[in-house]
């Protein structure tokens, strides 16, 4: 943890790569990067250029990986952004499917043999 206590105040952004870990972590800096036009902090209609890269760690239940993200920084406030795939939640290593699982498995939701089955009022996918 603390991957994101760097000292800076990166604000978060996520993108949808339309790519699943694995494939985002193969790519590493050939990913398609978007390009953000309006700065988050100071909202200067300038698009932010890049801005460099760093790593961390993207977990699921079967595989760790090292990724990386893209920085970003304003050139009118001089402050920066990071673009996170979408897959990946700030402060948590783990993908969102796996925390998915565990949370359901955590609250008892996962049908166990033995068990009557509830209903599951939980979406198959989470919006972030
Ligand atoms: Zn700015």
């Amino acid at each position: 943890m603390g991957d994101f206590q760097r000292g800076d105040e990166d604000v978060i952004r996520f993108h949808d790569f339309q790519v699943d870990v694995q494939t985002y972590a193969q790519r590493g800096k050939q990913n398609d990067f978007p390009l953000l036009k309006r700065c988050p902090h100071c909202q200067a209609k300038r698009p932010l250029y890049r801005h460099g890269y760093y790593e961390r760690n993207a977990v699921t239940s079967h595989q760790s990986y090292r990724i990386w993200i893209a920085r970003y920084r304003c050139p009118e406030c001089r402050r920066t952004v990071a673009v996170l795939p979408s897959f990946l939640l700030p402060y948590f290593q783990y993908t969102l499917p796996t925390i998915w699982r565990v949370v359901k498995e955590r609250l008892g939701l996962t049908p166990k043999r033995g068990m009557e089955e509830a209903p599951l009022p939980y979406p198959s996918s989470l919006a972030v």
